[in-house]
């Protein structure tokens, strides 16, 4: 749902990147997505290749790193890996919710110039 514009920043932020660097060519833009936002990989790749084609990015790889959803239980102090933002519930006590370590995250990690 929301790739096109996460792709679209990502997309000016490599720009603005290989720009200040003067570099004529990206090549590989290290991502880092939390399984919370949702984002789907493969969307951000359809995008990514639409989006780049003509740029100093075209053809540029993209590595992604998911990272997993982490809570700390609000009941008992727990700390789990949920498998998705719907299944917040504690392993120990089965406590629905808590606090987000991470899984939240939407960023660029770093960028490869040639
Ligand atoms: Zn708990």
């Amino acid at each position: 749902m929301h790739e096109m514009p996460y792709t679209q920043s990502i997309f000016e932020i490599v720009i603005d990147y290989a720009k200040q660097h003067n570099s004529s060519k990206v090549k590989k833009v290290y991502l880092k997505i939390g399984d919370m936002t949702g984002v789907i990989e493969d969307s951000v790749r359809f995008y990514w290749e639409s989006l780049t084609v003509g740029s100093v990015a075209e053809g540029a790889e993209l590595i992604v790193e998911h990272v997993p959803i982490r809570v700390r239980c609000y009941n008992c102090g727990t700390e789990y890996v949920a498998p998705d933002q719907f299944s917040l519930f504690c392993p120990e006590c089965n406590f629905f919710g808590g606090e987000m370590l991470s899984g939240k995250e939407m960023l660029v990690e770093s960028i490869e110039l040639e």
